[in-house]
């Protein structure tokens, strides 16, 4: 119950004026979390449903907080993303990323890790010089990055975030659609974006035990991106049954606690000798 209260003081309040005394201290810590190295990069496997295993992750941030512990990222990204810090805390998850990445494939075990970006980051224009100078410092190859958004970020300026995506496509970065199926975009406009992969929100998956209508929107889902010559990611695979029912449907990767949780980098290192 105690860490149950100290997290929810870190809670982010968007009813609170950005100028607040408690909005900035987060900030400072914030900034102390980054200086201090209490980030943590967690990685959630992304399991190959059909033909070759190639080994796939998504980086999801942590915050090995001092005093709280562990915390979740939905107790700070909403706030970094007001604030605009959340551009740092992306260009620390590419960076960490990008290391884990050389040393793999200086073992010749390539691995792809998807890394989400906000709004702030997509509106950034220095968002891809910025990326490309990570890449070069550590020898590693955009196209093993895949770049998560989602569509209510790509909607607050279509626009910019056209021409950002065609930048960053250009650049050899694979992308994708975020929580597919929530936002308010319009087919059409997402046919014209460089994107490569589709992840159904977890939802539509969560939920595809109990209704027929969830199984049926993802079972659309995934014709949907097949015809538009997409690969399609399901998220929030938590049982066994689901999880043949999308190798059913052609689905072709799958992310879930069924398969693993998001873990520290050693034990997804691990996790991933023992699949052999
Ligand atoms: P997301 O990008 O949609 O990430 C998927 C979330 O679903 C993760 O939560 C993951 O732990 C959780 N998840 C995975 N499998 C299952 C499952 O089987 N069942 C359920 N119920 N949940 C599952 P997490 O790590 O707490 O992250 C929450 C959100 O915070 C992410 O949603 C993303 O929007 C944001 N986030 C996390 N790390 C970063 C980051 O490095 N940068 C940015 N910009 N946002 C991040
Ligand atoms: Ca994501
Ligand atoms: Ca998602
Ligand atoms: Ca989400």
């Amino acid at each position: 119950a105690a860490k149950r209260q100290l997290s929810g003081a870190l809670r982010y309040d968007p009813a609170l004026d950005l100028a607040s005394a408690q909005t900035l201290s987060l900030l400072t810590e914030l900034r102390r979390a980054v200086e201090h190295n209490e980030l943590r990069l967690y990685l959630q496997p992304k399991l190959a449903l059909h033909g070759q295993p190639g080994l796939a992750a998504e980086a999801l941030v942590r915050w090995q907080h001092p005093q709280r512990g562990l915390v979740a990222p939905m107790h700070f990204i909403p706030f970094a993303e007001q604030t605009g810090f959340v551009r740092q805390l992306t260009l620390w998850i590419f960076e960490e990323v990008a290391r884990l990445l050389a040393a793999q494939e200086a073992r010749h075990l390539p691995l792809r890790v998807s890394v989400n970006l906000s709004t702030r980051d997509l509106l950034d224009p220095e968002l891809s010089t910025r990326l490309a100078a990570i890449l070069a410092r550590h020898g590693v190859q955009a196209s093993a990055f895949c770049l998560e958004i989602t569509e209510s970020a790509i909607m607050d300026d279509p626009q910019r975030a056209e021409a950002m995506l065609n930048r960053l496509s250009q650049q050899g970065f694979k992308l994708s659609i975020d929580d597919f199926g929530t936002g308010y975009s319009s087919l059409a406009y997402l046919r014209r974006l460089p994107v490569d992969e589709l992840k159904i929100d977890k939802s539509f998956v969560m939920g595809m035990q109990a209704g027929e209508d969830d199984a049926m929107i993802v079972r659309s889902t995934i014709e949907l991106a097949h015809n538009l010559g997409l690969t399609v990611v399901a998220e929030g695979v938590e049982t066994a049954a689901i999880l043949e029912r999308l190798r059913t449907l052609a689905c072709d990767e799958a992310q879930g606690y069924h398969i693993a949780r998001p873990l520290p980098v050693d034990d997804f290192l691990a996790w991933q000798a023992r699949q052999g």
